[in-house]
């Protein structure tokens, strides 16, 4: 089963898909993941991909694409979640594509519901532990009072470089003019199942654990 996340950032898909990946074996498709791999690589499209990433512009639709079908001929398990792919239209044609001559199809796609200032109070309040990626924020789900990750153990907590107001404004701007369009391409082909983002992380998840059945 290969289900896409489609939301804005900060609407929850990298935390409903590592529940996803935990309870069902799912792989999870990150491509912000992959992207922010590739800019710790040192070489020139790393770099480039950096200040693009940093910006919160959309890197190019050739450079996600590629790193989308090199993770579908490598990897195996019980279905893929995309998570922040596809964003464009391009990339949702590209998709289409490569699961088919893969064999395979797209089951659902959930649209993760938030509204705007949820977003930007949810993401300039984020962390994740450096170790197992395990989210965090300052005020819904505060760092445990003895440093340590929950999931982890871990005590190393980042924040990302584009979680900043500034750079959020354009990640929303690029998210309405780019991506969103992409809510009435899957509705019309009879894919499209909404979810309140906006509830409780369990309550999401329970959402999602009964759409996918
Ligand atoms: P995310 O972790 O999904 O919020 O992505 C972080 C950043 O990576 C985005 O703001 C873009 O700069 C870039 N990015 C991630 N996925 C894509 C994609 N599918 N297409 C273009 N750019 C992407």
């Amino acid at each position: 089963m290969n289900i896409i996340l489609l939301g804005p950032p900060g609407a929850g898909k990298g935390t409903q898909a590592r529940h996803l990946v935990e309870t069902r074996g799912m792989i999870q498709l990150s491509t912000g993941d992959m992207l922010r791999d590739a800019r710790t690589s040192g070489t020139e499209m790393g770099q480039k991909v950096a200040e693009i990433m940093d910006a919160g512009k959309l890197v190019t639709d050739e450079i996600v694409i590629g790193l989308i079908e090199e993770q579908l001929t490598t990897k195996k398990g019980a279905g893929f979640i995309f998570d922040g792919f596809p964003r464009t239209l391009a990339q949702a044609d590209a998709l289409s594509a490569l699961l088919a001559k893969h064999g395979q199809s797209l089951h659902t796609v959930i649209e993760m519901r938030v509204d705007d200032d949820a977003l930007v109070s949810r993401i300039t309040a984020r962390s994740t532990c450096a170790n197992c990626g395990e989210v965090y924020n300052d005020i819904t789900k505060p760092i445990p009072a003895d440093g340590k990750c929950s999931n982890c153990g871990g005590s190393e907590f980042k924040r990302r470089a584009d979680d900043n107001e500034e750079s959020l404004r354009t990640r929303l701007m690029e998210y309405y003019k780019k991506t969103s369009p992409l809510i009435g391409y899957y509705y019309a082909k009879g894919d499209l199942r909404p979810v309140n983002g906006l509830a409780d992380i369990k309550e999401v998840t329970a959402s999602i654990e009964a759409i996918l059945g």
